[in-house]
């Protein structure tokens, strides 16, 4: 059997990864007269290291390339000042937020193999985005540096023992046996090439299952919800899982459907947002990374089910739109009525967003706050089906609820490419005919939002006459 091929990254992925190349560039600016590695593999890049390094000297070299057995490190900055030398690796995550462990991980491993060459690196830091960079201002200020040095040496040691296992395991001729572990779910090898062949009901699709349960589960030979014996304790969700996996058959309280109902008031609103968050800020005065609110679409329904009007906004790309946003959605909301959104801590949060912005609007638009209701709680709390696979998602949900409604056919179906093709319009990156289906495309995403909000809220309520 070949090698498994990774899919190719998505819009959004790769929108990130033009993104980090960017950051990279920018970091390489505050360095003067460094050498760029790029020979095209890894071994020529290796062997023009060793070349450029072979002098003495003062030296900066961006992507300098290692290999130590089958391991490849490249070093993002690396600095040679009066015979010692000095790390730099480049993060896209902000300065506001803690160094994370798989940082600090990524920057020991590079630290490791250098060290394994006959490097060893007096300082090692992080470069990340400083939280208070503007647009416009020097590269110099985008970035804050983190001297990592001690946490990188506290690890070193471990990664060595494992390092040495690791060449040991790939070393050998025979493939070793997987077993079901937590990162799996996240695997592209997992359905097709790996353990998750032929499995439907993988153990952690059981809600909330901690990583101590999950092992012992595993331990045990216990790997799909189906095969936990009657006896295990659950908690109430967990076990409404397991015995709609147990009976394939799905899981209903008509009671809890009719009290969540009962509390909706006429006429009704679906509103859904979407929004877009970069590192680079896209506009003057904005932080990166902040999240900026910049369409949503809302449907209005009378209990009888007549559609009353839809309303829909898109933000001009070129300017920070949320003002004429703001009174806009303040006019469509009306200020009577329930506003049914899926996932209310999500679209309240975008909601204090423009508060903060515009504290003149606040009542108003706390006022909606007021009136939402979450219809991914009332399915949450009512019903569940197999094939959810723990996730209760609006992808999830709709298919189930609505069969011949899906995200597939449209040009943009999830939330991330929404963002990173809006991204794209206010950097000017289509051509204008391109960008006005671009735009087109991001209006009939959020509008099927709130359109598949409408007819899943159809389904509980036949669910319930
Ligand atoms: S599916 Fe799990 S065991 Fe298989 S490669 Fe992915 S993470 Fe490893």
């Amino acid at each position: 059997m070949g090698v498994p091929v990774l899919p190719q990254p998505s819009y959004s992925q790769e929108a990130i990864i033009q993104e980090g190349i960017k950051i990279g560039e920018m970091a390489r600016t505050l360095f003067s007269d460094g050498i760029l590695i790029n020979e095209g593999s890894n071994i020529l890049n290796y062997k023009k290291t060793l070349q450029l390094i072979a002098n003495a000297g003062n030296i900066t070299l961006f992507e300098a390339t290692f290999i130590y057995q089958n391991a490849v490190a490249r070093a993002d900055i690396l600095q040679r000042i009066h015979g010692e030398w000095f790390l730099f690796e480049v993060k896209s995550s902000v300065t506001s937020d803690q160094v994370k462990d798989e940082e600090i991980d990524d920057a020991t491993y590079t630290g490791m193999i250098l060290d394994l060459c006959g490097i060893q690196a007096k300082t090692i830091s992080l470069m990340r985005v400083s939280k208070d960079y503007r647009l416009g201002m020097d590269n110099r200020t985008f970035f804050s540096v983190t001297d990592c040095t001690e946490a990188v040496q506290e690890r070193l040691l471990n990664f060595r023992c494992k390092f040495d296992s690791i060449m040991d395991a790939t070393g050998r001729s025979n493939k070793p046996t997987p077993t079901l572990i937590m990162p799996c779910k996240q695997c592209d090898f997992f359905e097709n090439h790996c353990v998750g062949k032929g499995v439907p009901d993988p153990l952690f699709d059981l809600s909330r299952i901690s990583s101590k349960k999950f092992n012992e589960f595993v331990a045990n030979g216990i790997y799909r919800i189906s095969m936990i014996p009657a006896h295990h304790i659950l908690t109430s969700s967990q076990e409404i899982i397991w015995q709609t996996v147990k009976n394939q058959r799905p899981w209903c309280d008509l009671n809890k459907i009719t009290e969540h109902l009962n509390k909706i008031v006429e006429p009704v609103y679906y509103l859904d947002f979407e929004t877009v968050s970069t590192a680079i800020p896209l506009y003057p005065d904005i932080t990166p990374y902040e999240t900026i609110v910049t369409q949503y679409s809302i449907h209005q329904y009378t209990a009888l089910w007549k559609e009353l009007a839809h309303c829909e906004f898109l933000a001009e790309q070129h300017i920070d739109d949320r003002r004429r946003l703001t009174e806009r959605l303040l006019d469509d909301i009306g200020t009577t009525g329930s506003v049914i959104v899926y996932h209310a801590a999500a679209e309240k949060r975008f909601i204090l967003s423009l508060v903060d912005i515009f504290p003149d609007l606040a009542n108003r638009l706390l006022a909606i706050i007021d009136r939402i209701i979450d219809l991914k709680i009332i399915v949450q709390d009512s019903y569940y089906h197999q094939d959810l696979h723990g996730s209760y998602s609006i992808k999830a949900v709709l298919p189930i609820f609505v069969p011949d409604m899906n995200y597939n056919e449209l040009d943009i179906g999830d939330g991330l490419t929404a963002s990173a093709v809006f991204a794209n319009l206010a950097r000017g990156k289509y051509p204008p005919d391109e960008a006005v289906i671009y735009r087109n495309n991001l209006m009939e995403y959020c509008k099927q939002d709130t359109f598949a909000m409408v007819r899943i809220h159809q389904k509980l309520a036949e669910l319930v006459v």
